[in-house]
């Protein structure tokens, strides 16, 4: 997958400090920023939005993703683009088994009948029904801070799935990058201090994952 940073809100981190500071007449953004995110106050931080372009996710990705509701997203169609000899998502515990010439085998098969079906005059966007979760797509997703946090919490995890926390993962390291006073604490339960979970992982993360 390839993921970028297409832009974000200049000065991200100022404005939430900003919002942050005119809600008690403070004269100190920063120390307001961080009295707020202690309180749970965090609607200051829907004021900065980032955007990112994403390329090579399986349909089973952009699944979950679509999933976070307070997002914006552009998603290349099936029904306008069709796919041409598209790179497969394929987990490593497929490729790792004894099922993996099989599987891509089938999928191959059926994206070659997805080809006659259309020669044959059906729709890109009929066609595309026979069409594996495997095939990529690209998007591109905009979210504020605020739920860029939430997303992080929940897609870093160990608990989610390989690939959408790969997406989050590379997210998170490029936003720490642009903006890291609003990413400082971002991430799963175990970096902002405790796991949530019933069943945790046993494995906590490090903060330092972010910044490789
Ligand atoms: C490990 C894992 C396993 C999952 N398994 C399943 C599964 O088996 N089946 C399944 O269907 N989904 C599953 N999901 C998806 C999950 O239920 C959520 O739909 C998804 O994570 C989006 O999270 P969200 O609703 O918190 O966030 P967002 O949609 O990003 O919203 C952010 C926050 O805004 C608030 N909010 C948004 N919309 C509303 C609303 N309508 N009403 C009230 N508050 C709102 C909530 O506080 C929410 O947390 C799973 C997610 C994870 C991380």
């Amino acid at each position: 997958m390839k993921v970028e940073l297409i832009a974000y809100t200049p000065t991200a981190a100022g404005v939430c400090c900003d919002a942050a500071a005119i809600c008690t007449a403070s004269d100190n953004g920063y120390r307001s920023l961080q009295h707020s995110l202690a309180s749970g106050h965090e609607s200051v931080l829907e004021h900065a939005v980032f955007t990112f372009r994403v390329e090579g996710i399986s349909r089973v990705t952009l699944a979950q993703l679509t999933r976070h509701r307070l997002a914006s997203f552009s998603v290349q169609s099936q029904r306008y683009v069709k796919l041409d000899n598209p790179e497969l998502v394929i987990p490593e515990s497929i490729r790792n088994s004894s099922f993996f010439a099989e599987a891509q085998s089938s999928m191959r098969y059926m994206l070659n009948l997805y080809e006659r079906m259309m020669e044959a005059g059906i729709p890109a966007e009929d066609a595309r029904y026979v069409t594996p979760q495997a095939v990529p797509t690209s998007l591109i997703v905009t979210m504020n801070v605020r739920e860029l946090r939430h997303f992080f919490s929940l897609r870093c995890c160990n608990r989610a799935q390989w690939e959408i926390r790969q997406l989050a993962d590379e997210m998170l390291k490029l936003c720490r990058k642009a903006a890291p006073t609003l990413f400082e604490n971002a991430g799963p339960g175990c970096v902002q201090g405790g796991c949530p979970e019933k069943k945790s992982c046993g494995h906590p993360r490090s903060k330092a994952e972010w910044d490789k």
